[in-house]
């Protein structure tokens, strides 16, 4: 196949790219790097199966020559990319979304959709299966990402059932691993730099709201599966071992051996008070679950971590 990621320069949309290649595919990937990382794609430079487009795909996005699939990963993710960016991301979800079902449609090529557990919002339902609409606040400050990504599902669907469009919609729940950025604002690379670095974790308000972490090497499967034989209706990809983030702080403390001490920030605005995938849609229909856990997980991403500071 001829793929297009979108995002490529990002955390997942890099390694998403090592993976199609790795398979076989050939890959355009296209960022703009407002929060992608030239870095990611370095080593792929000479690829001959590789090639990169500069663009901001909220334009429209041309690729000549013929596309069977795109992944559209384009977006700010980390909460404090898109509350210092908010409008960029209203527009990449939704313009940007736009473009790239367009384009897909013009090329008669599948595309997935990078969506997010945010749709869910801070729910009220727990843990979170696909048929939960969710608990958002459309004018608080991470309503420019959530409802940029509802936006984004309602229209793949509509393209979808107007257009027959083949797509598919990952909901991503929390994902860490080598590549994010040191100063990327996420928990687990926040904690890691934090505790490498023999300064205090920043636990925002008593710690006790929990997250499901997921491998990125776990979510790649997820997603490359989904692709490949998925539905169109939604489905969660992430790892449902649950944890507070107070236990997140501790067990980094304790893998990396630091000495730094855990200091209390506040809770931000509209911060979800619980997050847990319930997978069973993936489990039945991609045969997938993750398999890495949190310790080891947190392992790999502490040694590239230490190598990145070094
Ligand atoms: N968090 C924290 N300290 C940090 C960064 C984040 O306690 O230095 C908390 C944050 O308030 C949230 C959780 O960790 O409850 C996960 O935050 P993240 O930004 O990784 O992603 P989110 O799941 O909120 O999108």
């Amino acid at each position: 196949m001829r793929v297009l990621v979108t995002g490529a320069g990002g955390f997942l949309g890099s390694h998403l790219c090592d993976r199609l290649l790795a398979l076989g595919h050939r890959v355009v990937g296209m960022d703009n790097f407002s929060t992608g990382n030239k870095t990611n794609l370095e080593h792929l430079k000479s690829h001959p199966n590789f090639q990169f487009v500069l663009h901001d795909v909220a334009n429209f996005i041309e690729v000549p020559g013929p596309l069977e699939g795109v992944f559209h990963f384009a977006s700010p993710a980390s909460p404090v990319d898109y509350l210092e960016l908010p409008i960029q991301t209203l527009k990449v979800g939704s313009l940007g979304t736009h473009k790239a079902l367009g384009l897909a449609k013009a090329k008669g090529a599948r595309l997935l959709l990078a969506s997010t557990s945010e749709v869910y919002g801070d729910p009220l339902v727990h843990p979170q299966p696909e048929s939960y609409w969710g608990n958002v606040n459309p004018v608080g400050p991470r309503g420019v990402y959530d409802e940029a990504k509802r936006f984004a599902e309602a229209l793949t669907m509509a393209y979808h059932r107007s257009h027959e469009l083949d797509t598919r919609i990952a909901r991503i729940f929390n994902t860490y691993g080598p590549r994010m950025r040191p100063h990327d604002g996420r928990v687990v690379s926040n904690f890691i730099v934090q505790a490498l670095k023999a300064e205090p974790l920043t636990v925002y308000g008593d710690g006790s709201q929990t997250r499901s972490f997921c491998y990125v090497d776990d979510l790649i499967e997820g997603i490359v599966r989904l692709f490949e034989r998925g539905a169109p209706e939604p489905t969660n990809i992430g790892n449902p071992d649950e944890f507070t983030v107070r236990q997140l702080a501790e067990l980094v403390l304790k893998l990396t051996g630091s000495a730094s001490p855990i200091t209390v920030e506040p809770l931000p605005t509209d911060d979800p008070k619980v997050r847990q995938p319930d997978i069973q849609r993936a489990r039945e229909t991609l045969g997938w679950e993750p398999k890495v856990s949190l310790e080891e997980g947190l392992r790999r991403t502490i040694e590239y971590f230490r190598g990145l500071l070094r």
